[in-house]
């Protein structure tokens, strides 16, 4: 995505919150559009010092919740209490490392027939979306995980 563009849709995204366009909050999302790797908050921390140098990992992790809030971002939490951020706010799934905790895109979506057949098991729930997270290993880990498994 061009740089003036992501900054167009930012301004625009924080403006409907009511949020104030910040750089930090630019730099937070540049760093986050630029990747497909997920990165957790310590990550785009690393990532946007090269920009903003004075940047604070608090002033990080409240940009990151504040594109969240804006819908410009997605959380993705996990059991242990980790949590990484995806920039990539269009319907797809996941793919989780149990070993190196990678995380990769992988796109499709459920036939609807068999997303209707997991609504009827719903038993009254009112379904709005679904999310889809394969784990196991990634293929740097892949080989030493068949061996110690
Ligand atoms: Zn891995
Ligand atoms: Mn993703």
């Amino acid at each position: 995505m061009q740089t003036e563009t992501t900054e167009v849709l930012l301004r625009h995204a924080l403006e409907e919150s009511g949020q104030r366009f910040t750089e930090q909050r630019a730099a937070v999302y540049r760093t986050l559009v630029a990747t497909d790797q997920h990165p957790t908050a310590d990550e785009v921390f690393l990532a946007v010092r090269h920009d903003l140098p004075g940047i604070s990992l608090a002033t990080v992790y409240k940009s990151l919740e504040t594109l969240v809030g804006c819908g410009l971002a997605v959380k993705l939490t996990y059991g242990d209490g980790s949590a990484r951020y995806d920039g990539r706010t269009d319907p797809h799934h996941h793919a989780r490392c149990l070993a190196c905790g990678r995380v990769t895109d992988i796109e499709g979506s459920l036939p609807g027939p068999q997303l209707d057949m997991l609504r009827e098991r719903a038993d009254g729930f009112l379904v709005t979306g679904y999310r889809l997270e394969l784990s196991g290993y990634c293929p740097s880990c892949a080989p030493r995980a068949s061996v110690s498994a």
